[in-house]
């Protein structure tokens, strides 16, 4: 018998104020370490109010993680001091690997109507956090999207789904990442990876997250499931769509200030005695 995850917590996203004035909403952060292992991070940021968002996240330094940017809707442009320059459209992807250290910019553009974008911190191992720097870039029309004769639909970033690979590979944290649609009254089923941690975000709409379908749980949102080995989700009064996330837990001290995540407090303090002194940037 395959047993159904549990819901262990559900959180409201908090509005919080990133970058140069970005209004977002922060699923879960430096608070709820380690019980996202080895997820560190997840920002919403979503509003039809350029003021909200223009300011953006100047130049700033990242070691020791990836981050994940996921657009939903609008732009947002980004380059880094190694010269690497680029937009990230509506449905497109980032997976940056961030390793021994980036520095960059990310800058929401103005649009008329809702700019909405995601972004995943995914912590790295001790072996890992020195890894020379990589994108894995991925446009909207290179993510493979089943339909399900339920009428679910699953766009896939990373992890395998139904045996194929979504287009982010090779990533140390064994990762999963789908976006996942589903019209009233669906249900989705799908197994975890044996001791792997996952959540999921609701982006719009509500449902249940468990079998004992006690609770629904609705937009900005995110679960931690847990206790079994498949999630059971079902779609509840109308359309649900949320992002389910699963990866490897690290078990490892975090040490973590800013956009800077190491394993001890020596190793942040040198991070940052290195970027002041222009000493950063190691490849
Ligand atoms: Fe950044």
């Amino acid at each position: 018998m395959i047993k159904i995850m549990l819901v262990k917590k559900i959180a409201r996203s908090r509005p919080t104020l990133e970058g140069a004035g970005v209004h977002l909403r922060r699923a879960f952060g430096n608070a709820d370490v380690p019980l996202y292992d080895p997820f560190l991070m997840l920002d919403d940021f979503h509003s039809d109010k350029p003021e909200d968002y223009i300011a953006g996240f100047p130049w700033h330094p990242h070691r020791g993680i990836e981050t994940v940017t996921y657009m939903i809707a609008g732009t947002v442009k980004h380059g880094d001091s190694l010269g690497n320059s680029g937009a990230i459209h509506s449905g497109d992807v980032q997976w940056m690997t961030a390793g021994s250290g980036i520095i960059h910019q990310e800058m929401p553009q103005r649009q008329k109507g809702t700019l909405w974008g995601l972004q995943l911190w995914v912590n790295l191992p001790a072996k890992d956090k020195m890894m020379k720097p990589r994108y894995r870039d991925v446009k909207a029309q290179d993510l493979v999207e089943h339909k399900l004769e339920s009428g679910v639909r699953v766009r896939v970033i990373a992890g395998k789904f139904k045996g194929i690979a979504g287009p982010v590979k090779d990533i140390v944290s064994d990762p999963e990442y789908l976006d996942i649609s589903m019209p009233e009254a669906a249900t989705f089923e799908h197994i975890i990876k044996s001791g792997h941690t996952v959540f999921a975000y609701v982006l719009e709409g509500k449902g249940f997250f468990d079998p004992g379908r006690q609770q629904t749980i609705s937009a900005e949102h995110v679960v931690l499931l847990g206790g079994g080995e498949k999630v059971a989700i079902s779609a509840e009064n109308g359309p649900l769509r949320f992002l389910l996330i699963s990866g490897k837990p690290i078990h490892e001290p975090v040490a973590w200030y800013g956009p800077i995540v190491m394993n001890t407090e020596e190793e942040l303090a040198l991070a940052f005695e290195e970027y002041r002194k222009g000493e950063f940037i190691k490849s």
